[in-house]
């Protein structure tokens, strides 16, 4: 039987199904009128989904399962909702869920909860609705347990931002390149200065003298090389073993030059202001000028 729902039909692994049952966690929510909430979730399955939850707020019904960065047991089905006078998209209706994992240090601690609402926006923005993205659901949840982690130390919540940023550039297949200046293909070993030059717009940095004779492309601080040589090891294993030896003032550099790569480079994420940046102090969150059109479609 087709799932179709008012002009939307569900899919859920290539079958048409009337129902979604999936393991979300909760990106985003938007009051919409007094009583109702409008969710986006990215999901195990079925990716990023926007639903509409009716009667959320005045009833409570759903506790805290739709906390924002809560992952929790979803049901999706019944009537599709278009609220024509909030946006051209149909919302599908999200009729049950249930919390099943609350990282609840998060709410607790401010830079914490920035660092986590990071990993949820950069998500959102970054992903396309109803395709699944396996591997970037591993990542934010293995993100948002460490962020909430008591051994985790607030002063390498930018280190750990600067792993999740360089492997979901890893999952969207555009990682920058690292170990090499873009120019005089000198690897970090080889140069003989202690600072590079990020180069976004090319996708990596070069060295001092290369940045000198180069023309427009250097943005951001010079990041040190050593901070460079000190991160590189920890990113070809899992993000648990970022490094926590590098602090929050010394990493921001590199945190930089990863985020300015990935607006260049990942669709959707150079597009508007990436409001949780306000949570981390000397990070620009400004939308690009002329940001890349994406190209996925
Ligand atoms: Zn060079």
């Amino acid at each position: 039987m087709l799932g179709k729902t008012d002009g939307v039909i569900l899919h859920a692994g290539g079958k048409h199904v009337d129902r979604i049952e999936d393991l979300g966690i909760i990106l985003k929510t938007q009051r919409y009128h007094d009583r109702d909430l409008i969710v986006s979730a990215f999901t195990e399955k079925n990716g990023r989904i926007s639903a509409f939850a009716r009667n959320a707020i005045q009833s409570r019904r759903f506790g805290s399962a739709l906390d924002p960065t809560t992952a929790s047991e979803l049901s999706f089905g019944g009537r599709s909702i278009k609220l024509t006078d909030f946006t051209e998209d149909s919302l599908l209706s999200l009729e049950s869920a249930e919390p099943r994992k609350v990282f609840s240090q998060l709410s607790k601690d401010i830079e914490r909860l920035g660092i986590a609402s990071f990993f949820c926006e950069i998500v959102l923005k970054t992903t396309m609705k109803m395709r699944p993205y396996p591997d970037l659901f591993r990542l934010l949840g293995h993100g948002l347990d460490l962020a909430n982690e008591k051994e985790t130390h607030s002063r390498n919540l930018i280190s750990l931002g600067c792993t999740f940023l360089y492997k979901l550039l890893q999952t969207h297949g555009a990682q920058p390149k690292i170990t090499r200046c873009l120019r005089c293909e000198l690897s970090l070993t080889e140069i003989p200065q202690t600072f590079v030059h990020p180069q976004p717009v090319d996708g990596g940095w070069a060295c001092s003298a290369c940045s000198d004779r180069s023309t427009g492309d250097r943005r951001g601080d010079p990041v040190p090389v050593s901070i460079f040589m000190e991160w590189l090891p920890t990113i070809t294993e899992s993000i648990r073993n970022y490094s926590r030896n590098l602090g929050n003032t010394e990493t921001l550099p590199l945190f930089q030059f990863l985020l300015e790569h990935t607006r260049f480079h990942v669709p959707g994420a150079g597009d508007s202001v990436i409001q949780s940046l306000t949570f981390i102090p000397g990070v620009d969150g400004k939308p690009l000028i002329n940001p890349p059109q994406p190209s996925l479609t």
